[in-house]
Protein backbone atom coordinates (compact mmCIF):
# COMPACT_ATOMS: atom_id res chain seq x y z
CA UNK A 1 0.00 0.00 0.00
CA UNK A 2 0.98 3.34 -0.71
CA UNK A 3 0.86 5.75 2.14
CA UNK A 4 2.92 9.27 2.19
CA UNK A 5 4.94 9.95 4.45
CA UNK A 6 6.94 12.81 6.27
CA UNK A 7 10.63 11.72 6.17
CA UNK A 8 13.09 13.34 9.02
CA UNK A 9 16.28 13.29 9.19
CA UNK A 10 18.53 13.27 12.39
CA UNK A 11 22.40 13.64 12.44
CA UNK A 12 24.11 14.13 15.84
CA UNK A 13 22.58 13.74 19.26
CA UNK A 14 23.90 15.61 22.40
CA UNK A 15 28.16 16.27 21.99
CA UNK A 16 29.65 15.14 19.79
CA UNK A 17 32.65 12.61 20.08
CA UNK A 18 34.76 13.50 17.13
CA UNK A 19 35.76 16.44 15.25
CA UNK A 20 32.68 17.56 12.92
CA UNK A 21 33.00 18.94 9.52
CA UNK A 22 32.90 22.32 8.00
CA UNK A 23 29.18 23.25 8.53
CA UNK A 24 28.32 20.18 10.34
CA UNK A 25 27.51 21.88 13.93
CA UNK A 26 24.28 23.12 13.35
CA UNK A 27 23.02 19.57 12.46
CA UNK A 28 23.50 18.38 16.33
CA UNK A 29 20.70 18.71 18.39
CA UNK A 30 20.15 18.46 22.19
CA UNK A 31 18.97 14.99 24.21
CA UNK A 32 16.00 17.21 24.97
CA UNK A 33 14.87 18.42 21.85
CA UNK A 34 15.04 15.24 20.24
CA UNK A 35 13.06 13.71 23.26
CA UNK A 36 10.15 16.34 22.23
CA UNK A 37 10.24 15.14 18.87
CA UNK A 38 9.83 12.03 19.55
CA UNK A 39 7.20 12.14 21.46
CA UNK A 40 5.19 13.84 18.78
CA UNK A 41 6.35 11.27 16.27
CA UNK A 42 5.06 9.06 18.79
CA UNK A 43 1.78 10.15 18.71
CA UNK A 44 0.99 9.05 15.13
CA UNK A 45 3.79 6.88 13.44
CA UNK A 46 2.29 6.26 10.72
CA UNK A 47 3.13 9.87 9.45
CA UNK A 48 6.80 9.46 9.75
CA UNK A 49 9.55 8.01 8.37
CA UNK A 50 12.60 8.27 10.95
CA UNK A 51 16.45 8.39 9.49
CA UNK A 52 19.69 9.15 10.78
CA UNK A 53 22.69 10.01 8.58
CA UNK A 54 26.00 9.82 9.20
CA UNK A 55 26.76 6.89 11.79
CA UNK A 56 27.40 9.19 14.38
CA UNK A 57 27.64 7.23 18.06
CA UNK A 58 24.78 8.96 18.89
CA UNK A 59 22.38 6.86 17.01
CA UNK A 60 23.29 3.73 19.03
CA UNK A 61 23.70 5.46 22.53
CA UNK A 62 20.97 8.48 22.85
CA UNK A 63 18.78 7.31 20.35
CA UNK A 64 18.17 3.70 20.32
CA UNK A 65 17.06 3.54 23.70
CA UNK A 66 14.26 6.38 23.02
CA UNK A 67 13.22 5.10 20.10
CA UNK A 68 12.63 1.66 21.94
CA UNK A 69 10.83 2.99 24.75
CA UNK A 70 8.75 4.85 22.22
CA UNK A 71 8.26 1.38 20.28
CA UNK A 72 9.62 3.63 17.02
CA UNK A 73 11.62 2.42 14.05
CA UNK A 74 13.95 4.34 12.35
CA UNK A 75 16.69 4.02 9.32
CA UNK A 76 20.31 4.39 9.66
CA UNK A 77 22.39 5.50 7.27
CA UNK A 78 25.96 4.70 7.96
CA UNK A 79 29.32 5.85 6.26
CA UNK A 80 31.51 2.58 6.06
CA UNK A 81 34.50 4.88 6.24
CA UNK A 82 34.10 5.49 9.40
CA UNK A 83 32.67 2.14 11.51
CA UNK A 84 34.64 1.62 14.79
CA UNK A 85 36.60 5.27 14.62
CA UNK A 86 35.59 7.77 17.88
CA UNK A 87 32.75 8.92 17.94
CA UNK A 88 31.25 7.02 15.02
CA UNK A 89 29.31 3.45 15.58
CA UNK A 90 31.00 0.67 15.55
CA UNK A 91 30.40 -3.05 13.93
CA UNK A 92 28.93 -4.33 17.15
CA UNK A 93 26.15 -1.36 17.34
CA UNK A 94 25.14 -1.50 13.99
CA UNK A 95 24.16 -5.24 14.44
CA UNK A 96 22.79 -3.85 17.50
CA UNK A 97 20.75 -1.45 15.84
CA UNK A 98 19.49 -4.40 13.14
CA UNK A 99 19.04 -7.03 16.06
CA UNK A 100 16.32 -4.14 17.52
CA UNK A 101 14.63 -3.97 14.75
CA UNK A 102 16.18 -0.82 13.15
CA UNK A 103 17.07 -0.66 9.57
CA UNK A 104 20.42 -0.05 8.24
CA UNK A 105 20.99 1.59 4.51
CA UNK A 106 24.46 3.49 3.28
CA UNK A 107 25.60 6.75 3.19
CA UNK A 108 28.51 6.05 1.29
CA UNK A 109 32.21 5.57 2.66
CA UNK A 110 33.83 9.15 2.93
CA UNK A 111 31.04 11.55 2.86
CA UNK A 112 31.63 12.80 -0.30
CA UNK A 113 29.23 14.88 -2.11
CA UNK A 114 28.36 12.40 -5.23
CA UNK A 115 27.62 15.18 -7.34
CA UNK A 116 31.30 15.89 -7.66
CA UNK A 117 33.09 12.54 -8.11
CA UNK A 118 34.02 10.66 -11.93
CA UNK A 119 31.97 7.19 -12.28
CA UNK A 120 34.63 5.08 -10.74
CA UNK A 121 35.10 7.02 -7.75
CA UNK A 122 31.08 7.37 -7.63
CA UNK A 123 31.49 3.64 -7.94
CA UNK A 124 33.09 3.05 -4.91
CA UNK A 125 31.75 5.12 -2.66
CA UNK A 126 28.11 3.18 -3.20
CA UNK A 127 29.73 -0.38 -4.05
CA UNK A 128 32.16 -0.63 -1.59
CA UNK A 129 29.92 0.41 1.40
CA UNK A 130 27.31 -1.56 0.28
CA UNK A 131 29.47 -4.84 0.45
CA UNK A 132 30.92 -3.66 3.60
CA UNK A 133 27.55 -3.41 5.38
CA UNK A 134 26.02 -6.73 3.72
CA UNK A 135 29.12 -8.27 5.31
CA UNK A 136 28.57 -7.31 8.60
CA UNK A 137 24.51 -7.17 8.71
CA UNK A 138 24.24 -10.58 6.98
CA UNK A 139 21.87 -8.85 4.63
CA UNK A 140 21.21 -7.35 1.17
CA UNK A 141 21.41 -3.54 1.82
CA UNK A 142 19.02 -1.42 -0.68
CA UNK A 143 18.75 1.59 0.97
CA UNK A 144 21.22 4.42 0.10
CA UNK A 145 20.93 7.90 1.92
CA UNK A 146 22.66 10.48 -0.12
CA UNK A 147 24.80 13.16 1.31
CA UNK A 148 24.61 16.58 1.42
CA UNK A 149 21.29 16.08 -0.57
CA UNK A 150 23.56 15.94 -3.36
CA UNK A 151 21.95 13.97 -6.63
CA UNK A 152 21.17 14.10 -10.10
CA UNK A 153 20.56 11.93 -13.04
CA UNK A 154 23.75 10.74 -12.98
CA UNK A 155 24.09 9.93 -9.18
CA UNK A 156 20.55 8.19 -9.52
CA UNK A 157 21.53 5.80 -12.57
CA UNK A 158 25.04 4.70 -10.66
CA UNK A 159 22.29 3.92 -7.52
CA UNK A 160 19.94 1.90 -9.29
CA UNK A 161 23.21 0.17 -11.55
CA UNK A 162 24.82 -0.94 -7.79
CA UNK A 163 21.44 -2.40 -6.65
CA UNK A 164 19.83 0.08 -4.46
CA UNK A 165 16.34 -0.07 -4.79
CA UNK A 166 16.01 3.58 -2.84
CA UNK A 167 17.50 6.57 -2.68
CA UNK A 168 16.83 8.73 0.32
CA UNK A 169 17.24 12.71 -0.14
CA UNK A 170 16.76 15.99 1.52
CA UNK A 171 14.53 17.53 -0.55
CA UNK A 172 11.50 18.33 1.75
CA UNK A 173 7.23 17.27 1.78
CA UNK A 174 5.92 13.78 1.94
CA UNK A 175 7.41 10.35 0.11
CA UNK A 176 5.42 8.08 -1.44
CA UNK A 177 6.51 4.55 0.41
CA UNK A 178 6.55 2.52 -3.24
CA UNK A 179 9.30 5.67 -4.78
CA UNK A 180 13.18 5.56 -5.61
CA UNK A 181 13.60 8.61 -4.47
CA UNK A 182 12.67 9.45 -1.10
CA UNK A 183 12.63 12.91 -0.15
CA UNK A 184 13.25 14.03 4.00
CA UNK A 185 14.04 17.48 5.62
CA UNK A 186 17.02 17.51 8.05
CA UNK A 187 16.16 18.68 11.96
CA UNK A 188 19.15 21.56 12.65
CA UNK A 189 19.76 22.82 16.27
CA UNK A 190 19.04 26.17 15.59
CA UNK A 191 15.78 25.96 14.22
CA UNK A 192 13.19 27.75 16.20
CA UNK A 193 9.58 26.06 17.68
CA UNK A 194 7.38 27.48 14.23
CA UNK A 195 10.23 25.71 12.15
CA UNK A 196 10.10 22.48 13.91
CA UNK A 197 6.12 22.56 14.07
CA UNK A 198 6.42 22.71 9.99
CA UNK A 199 9.23 20.36 9.98
CA UNK A 200 6.69 17.59 12.24
CA UNK A 201 3.43 18.94 10.18
CA UNK A 202 5.01 18.71 6.67
CA UNK A 203 4.63 22.11 5.90
CA UNK A 204 7.47 23.71 3.78
CA UNK A 205 7.49 27.42 2.90
CA UNK A 206 7.04 28.62 -0.32
CA UNK A 207 10.28 29.18 -1.88
CA UNK A 208 11.25 25.41 -0.57
CA UNK A 209 8.30 24.19 -2.41
CA UNK A 210 9.26 25.74 -5.23
CA UNK A 211 12.63 24.49 -5.37
CA UNK A 212 11.59 21.01 -4.35
CA UNK A 213 8.95 21.23 -7.08
CA UNK A 214 11.29 22.14 -9.95
CA UNK A 215 13.93 19.34 -8.81
CA UNK A 216 11.17 16.77 -8.87
CA UNK A 217 10.06 17.73 -11.84
CA UNK A 218 13.89 17.36 -13.20
CA UNK A 219 13.23 13.72 -11.78
CA UNK A 220 10.43 12.87 -13.91
CA UNK A 221 12.50 13.91 -16.93
CA UNK A 222 15.07 11.44 -16.14
ZN1 LIG B 1 25.80 13.09 5.94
Amino acid sequence: MNIRRIGIIFHGIGTPERTLEPGEEPYWISIERFESMLDVIAEDPERYRITFDDGNFSDHAIALPRLLARELQAEFFVLTGRINQPGSLGSREITELLAAGMGIGSHGVAHRDWRRLDKNALRVELEESKIVLEELCGELITKAGIPFGGWNASVLKALRQAGYESAWSSDGGCMRSDAFLRPRRSVRGDMDEKALEDLLSGRMSSVRRLRRGLRMALRRLI
